[in-house]
């Protein structure tokens, strides 16, 4: 008789409250030893509304734990070279120590050229060919926020990953192709599958863990898991949905992220101390 095992659920939520309040501590510390809370400064082109939530969220988790925000709006008609300006003098004001520029920022942007005007010292979401490189030498920086995110609740979980086999569903600059050099980084033995992988259940059915960063509601099912592999779903779709089939995960993984409530609040976490570290670096005060 086959037994039904139930997966344990990681905690986002929870982790992402445990790092918002050390972060909260952290920017106390440097507040009272420089007389500077540490700030963020957010950049939106355009009206989309997604967007828009998602800055805003950042914005009251960035009050909530005592760091400034300073918002710039700028018009859907914002030109690269416009955005280009925005960002450069951001990078060049001291009392800006982290930039977020929300993106998609709309097809008429090179975005690259946009990412890449911001310093990397303030570039406390990780989307620069500066921290990219950092990250990929094991050098000091700051990391894309959702891989960061997901490797903080591995560690949480006391997840092994040396000589594991870890399989990436997906290879975007911000997501997929940093989750997988993290883990390689941390010993892992990575795969990643993208639109193009043939026979994407076959390599699933080998990973010990599964990172599932598509946008893809359901592709990943519970019978391609590995009985006792480590799930974690960076999926977010319409309908509050990931890109794991929940229902027949949970009766296969060892552990499993929901959605909501387990990658997403720790993108945010992670971007709210990536920020505390740089306002200590920039401020020449150490973290607690
Ligand atoms: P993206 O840039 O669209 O990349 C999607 C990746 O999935 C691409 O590498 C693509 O392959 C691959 N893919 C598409 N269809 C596939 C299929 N049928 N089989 C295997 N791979 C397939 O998306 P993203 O920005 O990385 O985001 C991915 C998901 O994560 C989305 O649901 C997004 O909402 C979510 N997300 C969540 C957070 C969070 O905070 N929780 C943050 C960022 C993103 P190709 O490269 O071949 O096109």
């Amino acid at each position: 008789m086959s037994v039904i095992r139930t997966a344990q659920l990681m905690d986002g939520t929870g982790l992402a409250g445990r790092i918002a309040e050390e972060t909260a501590a952290t920017a106390a510390d440097i507040s009272r030893r420089t007389g500077t809370s540490p700030c963020l400064a957010t950049v939106l082109v355009g009206e989309d509304p997604a967007s828009a939530t998602y800055v805003r969220m950042k914005r009251a988790r960035c009050a909530k734990a005592g760091i400034r925000s300073r918002h710039i709006g700028l018009p859907a008609t914002t030109t690269t070279a416009e955005l280009i300006g925005t960002l450069a003098g951001l990078s060049d004001d001291p009392d800006v120590h982290g930039i977020l520029l929300q993106h998609p920022c709309g097809p008429h942007i090179d975005e690259r050229a946009a990412f890449e005007a911001i310093a990397p010292e303030k570039d406390v979401d990780g989307v620069t060919m500066h921290s990219f490189a950092a990250m990929s030498f094991a050098r000091p920086g700051f990391v894309s926020c959702t891989p960061g995110g997901i490797m903080r609740l591995l560690e949480a979980y006391d997840v092994e990953l040396a000589g594991k086999h870890a399989v990436v569903v997906g290879r975007s600059a911000i997501l997929g192709k940093p989750a997988g050099m993290l883990l390689l980084a941390k010993d892992a033995t990575v795969t990643y599958c993208h639109s193009r992988t043939a026979d994407l259940p076959g390599i699933v059915q080998g990973a010990d863990i599964v990172v599932a960063a598509v946008g893809r509601p359901g592709l990943i099912r519970g019978q391609d898991i590995k009985p006792g592999a480590v799930v974690i779903d960076a999926g977010y779709n319409p309908g509050n949905v990931g890109d794991v089939d929940f229902e027949s995960a949970l009766t296969r993984a060892r552990l499993l992220t929901p959605v909501p409530g387990g990658v997403g609040p720790m993108t945010i976490a992670v971007l709210l101390a990536q920020t505390v570290r740089a306002a200590a670096g920039q401020l020449g005060t150490q973290e607690r």
